[in-house]
């Protein structure tokens, strides 16, 4: 569990609980919140718990200690990696939010395990290095993210030979549109973190539900589709679904077009990657047609959301292109967060960094890595010019 402490590891831990005759948490990672950590391997006693820095560690280990239990601390990204690709570790759900999580999660694909991708931030940057690692070691990568969970339970079997050989035509990757979607374009300038986190339908952390606001999360799940399902951008449309029933479509060449549904609770794609090929009981409700009523859809609108359309043109463009898109988004993100900007100045940043920095081919990780620092560099640089 990298990221363990998070909205989306604490919904993994609670459909793990349902079933211990199947599942055993072997390590369980955080960044810096000890005690949730201490208290969640009270709860699942796992062998191995991952703080960030040493301080973390050594408390942890303490209250462990105190507690009786023979948890073992590890540190930093070392020891990330090290629990990701351990021998006695099946399966890895990697939901590390944004950049930090691509190495542990890379370590983990090169072990080959079973990967249940949350962290999209991982796979945008480095998409085909990430799959092509997929493809070398064996790994079987299984998509958290509700909407590509409903693609690749859309899809047969077989999709990998092709999305046209399968008789694909579209992929509809729906969007709820968020908290903004009809506040009037000029009250923008004015909204605060407290108002761009609070989701109308998913309870989830603070970066992915400003990324939500932004719709910036959209056009990192473009650029997630494209690469796990092979498509290009243009295969992929985005369409504003704002009940949230309703995850994804599969538009077939023959006219039929597949859905899935459910409640808007991440317990249902995480039981689904967790025990795909097979079902368990997920917690969620089972979904009420008749309480819902009607489902709507529109389309997107760019000019309210720029960074739909700064995303589409990264995905375009390939290369180092989201890598960058996606690290100055995350700048952007903390500054709005820390109260630094407004809100349409996230989308403004990210337009910056990716008209002033080239893109360039990406032929190893180190061009991940560079572009991302530079990215990031250059968003910081607006910042200090701003202030
Ligand atoms: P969150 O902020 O609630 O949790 C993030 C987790 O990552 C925490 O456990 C934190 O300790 C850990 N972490 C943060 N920074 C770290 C660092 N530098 N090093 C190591 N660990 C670090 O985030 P979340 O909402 O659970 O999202 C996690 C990932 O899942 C994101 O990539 C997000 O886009 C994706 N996702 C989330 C949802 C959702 O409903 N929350 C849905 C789809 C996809
Ligand atoms: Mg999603």
């Amino acid at each position: 569990m990298l990221g363990a402490t998070g909205s989306i590891g604490l919904s993994t831990l609670d459909v793990i609980a349902r079933h211990p005759e199947r599942y055993a948490v072997f390590a369980l990672t955080a960044f810096s919140r000890v005690a949730e950590l201490a208290g969640l391997c009270l709860r699942h006693r796992p062998a191995f718990a991952v703080v960030a820095d040493a301080a973390a560690a050594a408390l942890l280990q303490a209250q462990l200690a105190d507690a009786g239990l023979a948890t073992r601390v590890l540190v930093g990204e070392a020891g990330l990696a090290e629990v990701a690709a351990h021998p006695e570790v099946d399966a890895v759900m990697a939901a590390i939010v944004g950049a930090a999580g691509l190495t542990p999660t890379l370590a983990a694909v090169e072990a080959g395990k079973k990967v249940l991708l949350a962290n999209k931030e991982a796979l945008v940057m480095s998409g085909a290095l990430f799959m092509q690692a997929v493809r070398r070691s064996g790994a079987q990568l299984l998509p958290i993210d509700s909407e590509h969970n409903a693609i690749f339970q859309c899809l047969p079997v077989d999709y990998s030979r092709g999305l046209g050989a399968v008789g694909v035509r579209r992929i509809l990757l729906t969007a709820s549109g968020g908290p903004f979607r009809e506040t009037p374009l000029a009250q923008l300038d004015a909204v605060t973190p407290e108002q761009a986190c609070a989701h109308p339908n998913w309870s989830m952390g603070r970066k992915i539900s400003v990324d939500s606001a932004s719709m910036m999360n959209k056009g990192l799940e473009l650029i997630e589709a494209c690469w796990l399902f092979d498509a290009p951008p243009s295969r992929v449309e985005v369409v504003v679904h704002p009940q949230s029933v309703i995850h994804s479509l599969v538009d077939y060449i023959d006219g039929s077009v597949l859905a899935q549904l459910g409640n808007p609770d991440m317990r249902t794609p995480i039981a689904h990657a967790l025990a795909w090929p097979e079902r368990i009981d997920s917690g969620v409700a089972p979904l009420d047609l008749f309480a819902i009523a009607r489902l709507d859809f529109q389309a997107p609108d760019e000019q309210r959301f720029p960074c739909l359309r700064l995303a589409r043109l990264a995905a375009e463009q390939g290369g180092t292109a989201p890598a960058m898109l996606n690290a100055a988004n995350e700048v952007a993100v903390q500054a709005f967060l820390e109260r630094r900007i407004r809100f349409p100045e996230i989308a403004r940043i990210i337009d910056h960094v990716l008209s002033a920095e080239a893109v360039l081919p990406v032929e190893q990780l180190a061009c991940v890595f560079e572009a991302d620092r530079r990215a990031r560099v250059r968003a910081e640089h607006w910042l200090n010019r701003r202030a």
